[in-house]
């Protein structure tokens, strides 16, 4: 098969070719970064703007990288939630376009399930999975017994991840989003300052960030009000050692009840090099197969779309000209969708 696959949920104009869900002959991706540094963050207007500049531009750049054309393709697949409903609406009509031109199969794809299947590049996910999915706006684990089924655990009651890198970096004077700086800095400095590790210890497989977030601002502001320097490079260290700590944790609990071949890392935070290392080191002490989403991959893209796409079609998923943005979509319907 060979499916054209986008990605427009939140702020990167994203145009893949995939064959059999396995091989990337392309993959584009235009960020807009450098348009919403300046806010702090995703401005929703801004982002659907921007989408809307860029579509047309990567779908050309895609087929034309990949060597293909309209008519080699055998499927058009879409994220249609979860993400800003502007930007979905902005993909969603695009893949319909060329759907419908070219008499093409549509195949909705839910966005966190397109972040665990960049992993199948590495190689195809060997099931009973259970997968950490990380990223500015979802921490989650995912429990997959088989394939096309996906069960939420475990997931933030407040603050995602990724998130959390954003906010504390924001108060650091680092650029948005702040989750790559940071984890640089956490490699230079060093564990001196004493940050909550929310519900490590509770049974249970949910986590907590927004006290982290506030004990971490809070220190800084203090140390402002008294005028205080602090080491960056510590408060990065001592940060990044909190986060993580309560991830691997949570995510080793999980798998004493959820026994799992195979452990997915997965999101815009698996790229966190504090976060990789941890885990290789907790998880060579078991009998599992430890698979992280590549680098490049970590981050929205659409060849994680084309991916999942290739999997949910084989399960029947399709879609018609009647396909909606979904801003608050869930697994479950996905899962039921796909059986
Ligand atoms: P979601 O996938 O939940 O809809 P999103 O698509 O906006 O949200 P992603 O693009 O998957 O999120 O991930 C972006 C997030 O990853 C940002 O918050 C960014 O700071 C964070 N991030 C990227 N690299 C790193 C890193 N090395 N360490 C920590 N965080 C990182
Ligand atoms: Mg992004
Ligand atoms: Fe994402």
């Amino acid at each position: 098969s060979l499916i054209l696959s986008f990605e427009t949920s939140c702020d990167e104009t994203s145009v893949a070719v995939i064959k059999d869900g396995t091989e990337i002959l392309t993959n584009i991706v235009a960020t807009q970064i450098k348009s919403h540094q300046r806010f702090g963050g995703v401005v929703p207007e801004v982002a659907s703007r921007h989408h809307i500049e860029q579509i047309t531009i990567c779908i050309n750049k895609a087929l034309e990288s990949a060597h293909v054309t309209y008519a080699d393709l055998t499927g058009v697949a879409i994220t249609y939630g979860p993400g800003l409903v502007g930007s979905l609406l902005v993909g969603i009509t695009a893949a319909k376009v060329v759907a419908w031109a070219h008499h093409l199969p549509l195949i909705p794809v839910n966005h966190i399930v397109g972040h665990i299947y960049a992993t199948n590049f590495e190689h195809p996910i060997e099931f009973p999975a259970l997968a950490l999915v990380v990223s500015g706006g979802h921490t989650e684990l995912v429990w997959m017994p088989q394939e096309g089924e996906f069960k939420i655990i475990g997931e933030t009651r407040d603050d995602a991840a990724g998130e959390t890198y954003d906010k504390i970096g924001r108060v650091m004077g680092i650029n948005y989003p702040a989750g790559p700086t940071v984890d640089k800095l956490a490699h230079e400095g060093q564990d001196t300052f004493d940050f909550p590790r929310a519900m490590m210890k509770d049974d249970n497989f949910d986590f907590s960030f927004s006290g982290l977030k506030s004990a971490f601002i809070n220190t800084v502001h203090h140390a402002d009000q008294v005028g205080e320097t602090l080491d960056h490079a510590n408060l990065a260290t001592s940060f990044q050692n909190a986060v993580t700590d309560v991830l691997v944790a949570k995510a080793m609990r999980a798998l004493d009840k959820y026994p799992a071949k195979e452990f997915i890392l997965a999101g815009g935070v698996a790229a966190n090099r504090g976060l990789r290392e941890k885990l290789d080191q907790e998880l060579s002490k078991r009998d599992i197969e430890f698979v992280k989403a590549p680098l490049k991959l970590c981050g929205d893209n659409a060849a994680m779309i084309g991916a999942a796409a290739e999997m949910l079609q084989r399960h029947g998923a399709k879609a018609d000209m009647s396909l909606n943005a979904d801003p608050g979509l869930e697994f479950e319907w996905e899962a039921n969708e796909a059986q």
